[in-house]
C-alpha cells in the first residue's frame, strides 16, 4: 500500500537490510536518494533511485536518513550533515515502527542486553508459537523485519535489538521491552560506558507508561535503568526476572542449562506473561525448545556419552558459563576441547570451573599457549586439528561424560567462522560415532 506516498528518504549502505529498506520504501510509495561505495548494488537500483551519496548532498527535507547499525555514527559524516539539515539518521526498525499503523492488531516485543539476547528472542518466539500465537523474530536475527509478509490478526513480533539498532530508532512503543543485562561491550562506539547504558535505556523511554518493561537481575546498571522505569510505568507493569521460581525447573530444559540461561529463560517468562501467556502455556515449551546452533548446542549423544557445540564461545567469558552449566559430578564431567585464535592469553575467566573438567584437548594456535597453562590443573591432551582431539576425547569419555567444543578463541585460525568450525564439530562427532565404525 502507498504507506509511505509523498516521503523522501536517503539509505546508506546497500546491504542487507539498506536493499530491504529501498524496496520496501519504494513499493509503499517513497522517493528515494541511495547510495553504497561499492559500485555493484548501485547499479542494480539505477532505474529506480536518485543515486548520490547523501554526505556532501543537499538533504533539506528529507524525511529520515536510513543507515546500516554497521555504521558507526560516533565517527561518520553522515551524522553531522544529517544534524545540520535536522534530518533523523534512522535503522530498518524506525521504518518498520513507523509503518505499525498499517498492519493488522499486533504486539511488538523488544528484547535488548549484552548478553542472551538471541536465545531469548528465539525463545520467546518458540513458546508463542507453542501456545498457538502466530509470531515471528527480526530485528538482529534472522531476516530483516521490514518488507516481511505481516502477522494476521493477534500476532507478536519478536524483535532482537543491538544498542546500535536502538540508536537509530525513535518510535518503537514495545508493548514489552526487555533488558536482560548490561556488561562493558562495543565501548569504541560510545563516549564511554554511560553512552552504552543510555542507549539501552532509550528502548524503555520509546514506551508508553501503560506497556511492559522486562529486567533481568544481577547487574548494577540493568538495576539503575529498572529502577527508573519504576516512576514511569504504570504500576505493576515493570518485572524483575529474578528466575527464583524457576530453578528446580531448569533440570528439564536440555537446551538452557546454565546459570546464564536461567536468566534467558526467566527474562523470557517475563515477557510472555506480560503478553498474557498462563503457565500451562509457557512451561511445556521451555522443556521443548531446541536452542541455537553453536551455543552449547546438543548435537549427539552416543553410547552414553553427550556431545555438545558451543562452538559460538569465542571468548573466555563466554566459555565460563558453559564449564558452570555442568556443576562437579563425577558422573557428568567435561571433556573440553579448547583452542583456535586467542583473543587473550589467559583463561582466567574460566578458572572457577576447572573442577567440572575431566580432561582438556588443546587444538589450535591456542593449542600450545593453554596447553601449558592448563597442565598443572588437569590432564592436557594436545593436538593441532579439531578431529584429532574429538578422537583422543572419544576413547576416554565414560558414559555419562561429556565432550565439548567451548573453545574460547575466534575460529579463523582453521576456519571461515565460529559457524564452520561448528559445523565441523558436528560432522566429525557424527563421522566417528556412526553406528558399526568402530568394528570396522
Ligand atoms: P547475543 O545474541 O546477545 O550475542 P546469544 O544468545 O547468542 O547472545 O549467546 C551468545 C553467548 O553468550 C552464549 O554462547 C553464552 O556463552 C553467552 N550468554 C548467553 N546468555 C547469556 C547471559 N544471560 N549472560 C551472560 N552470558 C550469556
Amino acid at each position: 500500500s502507498p504507506f509511505f506516498a509523498g516521503k523522501h528518504y536517503a539509505v546508506l549502505g546497500l546491504a542487507r537490510s539498506g536493499l530491504t529498506a529501498v524496496e520496501t520504501l519504494l513499493a509503499s510509495g517513497a522517493q528515494i536518494m541511495a547510495w553504497d561505495n561499492r559500485e555493484e548494488p548501485r547499479a542494480a537500483l539505477a532505474d529506480r533511485v536518485e543515486l548520490a551519496d547523501p554526505v556532501g548532498a543537499d538533504l533539506t527535507g528529507l524525511d529520515g536518513i536510513v543507515v546500516s547499525p554497521g555504521i558507526p555514527l560516533n565517527r561518520h559524516p553522515i551524522a553531522e550533515a544529517a544534524r545540520q539539515a535536522n534530518v533523523p539518521v534512522i535503522g530498518d526498525i524506525e521504518l518498520f515502527a513507523l509503518s505499525r499503523s498499517n498492519l493488522p492488531a499486533h504486539k511488538v516485543v523488544g528484547i535488548t542486553g549484552t548478553n542472551g539476547k538471541s536465545t531469548t528472542t528465539s525463545l520467546v518466539h518458540h513458546v508463542l508459537e507453542s501456545a498457538g500465537v502466530p509470531s515471528c523474530m527480526g530485528g538482529n536475527i534472522g531476516l530483516p523485519i521490514l518488507g516481511r509478509e505481516p502477522l494476521p490478526e493477534g500476532g507478536v513480533y519478536v524483535l532482537e535489538l543491538s544498542s546500535y539498532q536502538i540508536d537509530l530508532t525513535y518510535s518503537l512503543d514495545c508493548d514489552v521491552a526487555a533488558l536482560l543485562n548490561i556488561t562493558p561491550d562495543h565501548l569504541d562506539r560510545y563516549d564511554g560506558f554511560a553512552g552504552y547504558v543510555g542507549s539501552k535505556s532509550r528502548l524503555f523511554v520509546m514506551q508508553g507508561p501503560d506497556h511492559h518493561a522486562v529486567f533481568g537481575v544481577g547487574d548494577d546498571d540493568t538495576a539503575a535503568i529498572a529502577g527508573r522505569q519504576v516512576a514511569c510505568h504504570e504500576s505493576g507493569r515493570v518485572h524483575f526476572a529474578d528466575g527464583r521460581d524457576l530453578l528446580n525447573l531448569q533440570k528439564d530444559w536440555p537446551s538452557l542449562q546454565g546459570p546464564h540461561n536461567l536468566q534467558n529463560a526467566a527474562v523470557a517468562v517475563g515477557i510472555v506473561e506480560a503478553l498474557g501467556l498462563t503457565r500451562t502455556q509457557w512451561e511445556p515449551a521451555l522443556r521443548t525448545f531446541a536452542g541455537l546452533p553453536h551455543r552449547m548446542e546438543r548435537v549427539a549423544e552416543v553410547d552414553g556419552v553427550l556431545f555438545i557445540n558451543d562452538s559460538k564461545a569465542t571468548n573466555p567469558a563466554s566459555t565460563a558459563p558453559a564449564l558452570a552449566a555442568f556443576p562437579p559430578n563425577p558422573e557428568r564431567r567435561i571433556h573440553w576441547i579448547v583452542g583456535g585464535l586467542p583473543k587473550g592469553e589467559d583463561l582466567d575467566e574460566c578458572s572457577r570451573y576447572f573442577g567440572n573438567v575431566a580432561a582438556a584437548y588443546t587444538i589450535g594456535d591456542a593449542g600450545p599457549i593453554f596447553a601449558d597453562l592448563l597442565a598443572p590443573h588437569m590432564q592436557v591432551h594436545r593436538s593441532e586439528m579439531m578431529a584429532e582431539a574429538i578422537r583422543m576425547a572419544i576413547a576416554q569419555a565414560r558414559p555419562g561424560e561429556v565432550v565439548m567444543l567451548s573453545p574460547a578463541c575466534a575460529s579463523f585460525d582453521q576456519f571461515r567462522d565460529y559457524e564452520a568450525r561448528g559445523n565441523a564439530f558436528r560432522q566429525i562427532v557424527e563421522a566417528l560415532t556412526a553406528p558399526g565404525l568402530s568394528n570396522e
